[in-house]
């Protein structure tokens, strides 16, 4: 598919038939299983800015938090306890949490579970991705956000899109797994954007994308603008599914907090495969708020999701 094609795609085919395509591609590539990927929010600090984020350092209103790294390996250890195969570590770009603190973080939980390790920190320096890889981390996750690389600069003040996709070329050279996603519903994106954000995708050979609608957060300059579409983003997710039908895609967070009845379940009927419970401590879940009324989906979410979908959890291929 080309540029025309997929802002057709976007705009133009029925809904209901680039469903029932996205969907029958997922079940012959992907097969019927949900993989859940179990993530634990273990730093709510950032140094950078980006305009639509609650966690954005000129946000003075949030209540930052730094988990200890026995609380980090605690909240993995309950994940693997669950029977989730993959733990997901997320912070904001907290350059402050040391990399030997997390590389250390990394062999404890490899020592004590079998559990694949994500990671999902940000940009950092390059030998941190490295120090990571070698400790056993075997996934980054680190979306390109917008592929239009001027609303890239206008969102992210002091950095370039060219940085981010030399980060993810940079992980993919470790030979990490990289998860790439993008927002839908940016204030200056139109269907072309899109469409490039579609075919990025593609071209960078990303593992894993994830594509949910942009939620305001009522403390960042973007408060005041409206929620990305629940249709686009469906049409989004079907959309990869056909161009980039190994991609793993989960069904975002951001769609259950616009659609908490069905947002999951529908994600999962348009191409996407994945679900990603949280972890988080509940005291510190509250204080993770990228955007405002973040839904809370945890394991037995992702159970009724995956059921409403008509589909079945799986764990590293074995049906539980
Ligand atoms: S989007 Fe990520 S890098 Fe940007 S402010 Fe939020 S946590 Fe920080």
């Amino acid at each position: 598919m080309d540029r025309a094609q997929v802002r057709h795609g976007l705009t133009a085919l029925p809904l209901a038939e680039l469903r029932s395509w996205a969907n029958a591609v997922r079940a012959a590539v992907k097969g019927e299983g949900v993989f859940l990927r179990g993530i634990v929010e273990f730093s709510n600090h950032c140094v950078r800015n980006c305009l639509y984020c609650g966690l954005r350092s000129g946000n003075r209103a949030v209540r930052r938090y730094r988990m200890e790294p026995r609380e980090v390996v605690a909240a993995a250890v309950e994940v693997a306890r669950a029977g989730v195969g993959s733990v997901v570590l997320q912070s904001g770009d907290d350059l402050d949490y040391p990399a030997g603190d997390i590389a250390r973080i990394i062999v404890e939980i490899k020592a004590r579970c079998e559990v694949a390790v994500v990671l999902s920190a940000g940009e950092r320096p390059f030998s941190d991705y490295d120090l990571w890889r070698e400790a056993g981390a075997q996934r980054y996750l680190i979306k390109h956000e917008t592929a239009d690389p001027e609303l890239y600069a206008r969102l992210h003040p002091g950095r370039t899109l060219s940085q981010r996709l030399a980060a993810q070329r940079h992980l993919k050279s470790l030979g990490y797994e990289v998860g790439s996603g993008f927002i839908v519903g940016l204030p200056g994106q139109d269907a072309d954007t899109l469409a490039r954000d579609i075919l990025l995708v593609r071209e960078t050979g990303a593992d894993m994308c994830g594509a949910g609608p942009f939620i305001p957060q009522a403390d960042t300059p973007l408060a005041g603008h409206p929620p990305g579409s629940e249709e686009t983003s469906l049409r989004v997710l079907s959309l990869l599914r056909l161009i980039c039908p190994e991609v793993n895609i989960p069904a975002t967070t951001a769609l259950a907090t616009l659609d908490p009845e069905n947002g999951q379940s529908l994600a999962l009927l348009h191409g996407a495969n994945v679900i990603m419970p949280s972890f988080t401590p509940p005291e510190r879940r509250e204080n993770y708020r990228i955007y405002d009324h973040k839904a809370q989906v945890d394991l037995e979410n992702a159970r009724e999701a995956a059921s409403r979908a008509g589909r079945r959890i799986i764990r590293d291929g074995r049906v539980r």
